[in-house]
């Protein structure tokens, strides 16, 4: 049968983090690619999944996610992001943070619509925008002012006919964490200009200087998106979630939701109500320290090669410009045994350049695979 595809296929690639993760997976291997914590899962948030197994909460549960869970999300968006007045009925849990931003911009972008991105950005933002029938306005950033957007940046962006920006700080891959008062500056243009803003902050508790900043604690036209993925390491239990004061948009997300996913797993979601308990929040912690000291051996390492790479502040990613063709050059690197994803599926800006996960692997580990990046080079 000759079978025909949808035209909204054309341009959806395949996620270069998974292929390249994929590829790494061979023995010898040091993988450095995927973006996932290498720690287990806090106890606390198992044991109360195994419990909510054990229970018999293995059926259906409301389509935003049960209201305790999303009640205690809008608790902890209220008293730690400082966005006030939010209430369990702006939030809705999803299948992870993909599925959240899938469903915010089939939600609100169609054909003839733009979304701003970063340039370089993650993976997923661009075939998401065309999935949803919209197109992509780029916003290059420059390796050696750390993928921090400047003047040019702003400039350009005063020109855009953008209908949403998807902002992303902490940033995959760049690691770079943009501040309050840029953030602010890049708002107030949204503002003005009747921009809505997806704010991804699946990194907020990785920040190692400086400080985060949710950009819905002072501007309405947000929605907030997050994950239990990185901050707990859950990356396997698919629950991500999102707030908004428009609760039409929250709502217009539970209909797409309810039509396709329907809920997301009833145990996870048990088990993520102990993620915001004292116990739950130290293992987070932790991991967290740990990871900053992993950014600092890094860079350590990285200062003795030759590329460009400004210490970024957050994130467990860093992506150091080599100005090779990243393809062949992580090809290259994977055949002396270190798995990393190349720059350019990340956007144009990202040519050049390669990004190394420091999530997934120790210093001892860390320090074997930069031997070996200074070998193949
Ligand atoms: N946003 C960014 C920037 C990411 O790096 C990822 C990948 N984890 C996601 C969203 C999606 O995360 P999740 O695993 O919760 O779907
Ligand atoms: N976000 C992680 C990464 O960039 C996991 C894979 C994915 O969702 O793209 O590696």
């Amino acid at each position: 049968m000759d079978l025909k595809f949808a035209s909204r296929m054309l341009n959806v690639k395949p996620s270069a983090t998974f292929k390249y993760n994929a590829l790494a997976k061979k023995p010898g291997v040091i993988n450095l690619t995927i973006g996932r914590p290498d720690f287990d899962t806090p106890q606390v948030i198992k044991n109360a999944a195994k419990k909510a197994l054990d229970g018999g909460k293995v059926h259906y549960t409301p389509t935003k996610g049960i209201p305790e869970l999303r009640e205690q999300i809008a608790n902890k968006l209220v008293s730690e992001n400082g966005i006030n007045g939010l209430d369990a009925d702006d939030v809705i849990l999803s299948g992870g943070g993909k599925q959240i931003l899938y469903e915010a911009l089939q939600a609100l972008i169609g054909p003839g619509d733009t979304v701003a991105l970063q340039n370089p950005c993650w993976v997923s933002y661009e075939p998401m925008a065309y999935l949803a029938g919209g197109e992509v306005d780029w916003f290059p950033l420059k390796p050696e002012k750390g993928f921090i957007p400047g003047t040019e940046y702003m400039n350009r962006f005063e020109k855009t006919s953008a209908k949403v920006l998807i902002l992303n700080s902490p940033s995959n891959p760049t690691g770079a964490v943009i501040s309050k008062k840029l953030i602010r500056e890049i708002m107030d243009i949204c503002l003005r200009k009747n921009i809505f803003v997806i704010s991804d902050e699946v990194y907020e508790r990785f920040v190692y200087d400086g400080k985060f900043y949710s950009p819905a604690r002072d501007y309405e036209n947000v929605l907030t998106v997050n994950a239990f993925s990185k901050t707990y390491s859950m990356t396997g239990w698919r629950l991500g979630y999102a707030a908004c004061y428009n609760r039409e948009l929250v709502d217009k997300m539970n209909l797409i939701q309810g039509q396709s996913l329907s809920c997301c797993t009833s145990f996870a979601q048990y088990g993520a109500l102990t993620a915001f308990t004292n116990e739950a929040r130290k293992e987070s912690d932790r991991m967290v320290s740990e990871f900053k000291r992993r950014r600092d051996y890094v860079m350590e390492r990285i200062r003795e090669l030759d590329c460009v790479c400004v210490k970024p502040s957050g994130a467990f990613y860093v992506f150091p410009y080599f100005g090779v063709d990243d393809l062949a050059f992580s090809e290259k690197l994977l055949e002396a045994g270190v798995g990393v994803v190349p720059g350019s599926p990340f956007g144009s800006c990202g040519k050049g350049c390669v990004r190394i996960s420091y999530g997934s692997a120790n210093v001892e580990l860390l320090s074997q695979a930069f031997d070996r990046i200074e070998d193949a080079m």
